[in-house]
């Protein structure tokens, strides 16, 4: 089998409210999205992301991928390059990756080859998978988060996890009251930070929290995402809140965590590959892991393939308006399609609707 062309789109999305935490804020979603075509008529569909400022044009990164990627992609049997690995050293290093969106096609292409759903090409056999709904709620008033929350209490989910860190620990405790009011006490509540605190502050807020009457099943991305000496204080002397970290740092930066015994979960998201060899060194510390947001929330396929997930993440973003059937998600599950590949296809209509070529 040859894959023997390609096309790209530009996408532009602008967000129904601006997302954020307590560092970003975001208005506007940029996909790059990528069809490559085989000659006997399979198509693998891939995306990539750029959040706040525009991507290339459409000209642009045309030629960008026309010189780095396509040469290598084009031809017999290319599939399997998704699974090659370079060589870790000197000028090796990271040569030749592919982008996010290439490898998803790929992965794509080899599971639709196969006729399999990607989930059970990598080895799962139950496409449910527990879900949260993640608000990304930090630049939304009080009135906002809490439409926000009932929007995710009606669309089933029993977890939730919202931002935290603004420098008024008030502030805090009223969005986590908000949660209580709109879930009960019954739910799974977790926060994020994305790195507002030093180690000894996040214990002051994690008590705090805990004082108030709140029990935190993860606090995510406290401090610094190096500061491995610190996130090992806080694994130590935070019995009662998971610590999840790992979203900000690379292979190497995970398996630190690890070594270190700095993290309760690790959080991965991103590529297939690299995912897969993450979650597999979690599996030998005895560190469960979560899913964070994948673009058309196809880490369902990740998630559902691996035996130690706690959870996938679900911010209802209105990239799943480019999907003719978004994955589902139903009772705080997210279930990954049964159909062949990843099993999203492009809505045409929304593609041209969204598409900005330049
Ligand atoms: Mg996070």
């Amino acid at each position: 089998m040859k894959i023997d062309t390609y096309k790209l789109h530009r996408v532009h999305l602008v967000l129904p409210r601006p997302i954020g935490d307590s560092q970003v804020r975001f208005t506007d979603h940029w996909l790059t999205v990528l069809e490559l075509a085989t000659n006997s008529g399979l198509t693998g569909l891939g995306f990539e992301l750029q959040q706040g400022s525009p991507t290339p044009t459409l000209e642009h990164l045309t030629v960008q991928f026309e010189c780095s990627e396509w040469p290598v992609l084009r031809g017999e049997n290319r599939f399997s390059a998704a699974l090659r690995m370079d060589r870790p050293r000197g000028g090796n290093v990271g040569v030749g990756a592919f982008s996010l969106a290439v490898e998803t096609a790929l992965w794509d292409l080899m599971a639709k080859s196969l006729d399999l759903p990607l989930y059970k090409l990598l080895g799962g056999t139950d496409p449910k998978v527990r879900a949260y709904g993640s608000t990304l709620d930090f630049q939304l008033d009080d009135d906002e988060f809490r439409l926000r929350l009932e929007e995710f209490q009606q669309m089933g989910f029993r977890a939730i996890k919202i931002k935290v860190g603004h420098p008024d620990p008030d502030w805090d405790l009223r969005r986590l009251n908000l949660v209580h009011e709109v879930f009960g006490k019954d739910v799974d509540l977790m926060v994020d930070a994305n790195e507002a605190w030093s180690p000894k502050e996040t214990i002051m807020r994690t008590h705090l929290y805990r004082d108030s009457g709140f029990e935190i099943f993860w606090i995510e991305d406290p401090i610094t995402r190096h500061d491995y000496a610190g996130y090992k204080i806080l694994t130590a002397e935070i019995p009662f809140t998971r610590i999840n970290t790992g979203e900000y740092v690379d292979f190497t930066g995970k398996r630190h965590l690890l070594e270190n015994g700095a993290a309760d979960v690790l959080n991965l998201s991103g590529s297939i590959g690299a995912t897969r060899a993450a979650a597999c060194l979690a599996g030998d510390f005895g560190i469960p892991v979560s899913i964070g947001n994948t673009i058309l929330e196809l880490g369902v396929h990740l998630a559902a393939s691996l035996p130690e997930c706690l959870y996938l993440e679900f911010s209802d973003l209105p990239w799943n308006r480019l999907a003719k059937q978004p994955v589902r998600f139903e009772d705080g599950w997210a279930i990954a399609p049964d159909r062949p590949g990843h099993g999203i296809e492009l809505d045409r209509d929304a593609l041209t609707e969204f598409s900005q070529p330049s």
